[in-house]
């Protein structure tokens, strides 16, 4: 029976690809890939595979989703082993409940192989533990972004008291950051922008509430970054003031 991987490529380190996402790429004949994922992945594709570009950046228009659905149903029915790639972890934000659902609805098999979603790359990569036992009992993943354009239920959220991390917020960070503090959170929390988390041209900016929309566009921080907010940012900040934290290199 065909069958299609949908697979997360992480957010951009190559060596933050899983060994399975590896694997699949190895025997893909076909492969669509979105356009946060790091072309340097393609490597470990075949050199006579079919590589699909299906992303909005770099110039073209985004192709659109119901496209997209048909190409995987179309090479899955040629027999092909068809793999498609989304930045981060396919299941967080990347359109993979609705793929894999348009599959089984065509009679076509889909596994899913996890990638690395950017939201926990890239807090690690700004020393922010996401949980801290003296901080917070959770993190809650969340876009500020959604499909009616309609907001999340930030007073609730910020009343929970769990890490924010925040996905597709950049465009909208000055409206984002009024609505939060109207939801009640202090205009002291801490707060930090991750820009391109784990690829050479990675940006962090460390802030609170008060400052960060205006922060964000003196540096010019822009999309695609992850938003934290949460007491757990001042673990970052703490470890700045260490005077001599050496590597062991
Ligand atoms: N499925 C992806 C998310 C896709 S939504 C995942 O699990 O990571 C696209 C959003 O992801 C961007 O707007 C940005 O908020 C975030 N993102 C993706 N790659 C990123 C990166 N390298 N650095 C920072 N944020 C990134």
């Amino acid at each position: 029976m065909a069958k299609v991987f949908l697979v997360g490529a992480g957010p951009g380190d190559v060596e933050l690809l899983t060994i399975k996402a590896m694997r699949c790429l190895q025997q893909a004949e076909v492969v669509l890939v979105d356009d946060l994922v790091n072309p340097d992945i393609l490597q470990f594709a075949p050199a006579n595979c079919k590589i699909i570009p299906v992303g909005k950046r770099g110039g073209c228009r985004s192709t659109p989703q119901d496209f997209i659905q048909r190409l995987m149903l179309r090479y899955a029915r040629q027999r092909k082993t068809v793999v498609r790639l989304k930045g981060g972890d396919p299941m967080l934000f990347g359109r993979g409940g609705e793929e894999v659902a348009f599959l089984a609805q065509h009679g076509i098999g889909c596994e899913v192989v996890n990638g690395l979603t950017a939201g926990l790359v890239a807090a690690t990569q700004a020393d922010i533990p996401l949980t801290h036992r003296d901080h917070t009992q959770g993190v809650t993943f969340i876009t500020g972004h959604r499909r009616d354009g309609s907001q999340p239920n930030w007073p609730a959220l910020v009343a929970g008291g769990t890490t924010l991390v925040v996905y597709m917020g950049m465009q909208n960070i000055g409206l984002l950051c009024q609505a939060w503090r109207q939801a009640g959170m202090p205009d002291s929390m801490p707060a930090a922008v991750i820009q391109h988390a784990s690829t050479p041209q990675q940006r962090i900016l460390i802030s609170e509430l008060s400052r960060l929309a205006a922060e964000v566009e003196a540096g010019g921080y822009g999309s695609p970054a992850i938003i934290v907010l949460g007491e757990v940012v001042k673990e970052k900040t703490w470890r700045d003031t260490l005077p001599h934290l050496v590597s062991a290199a």
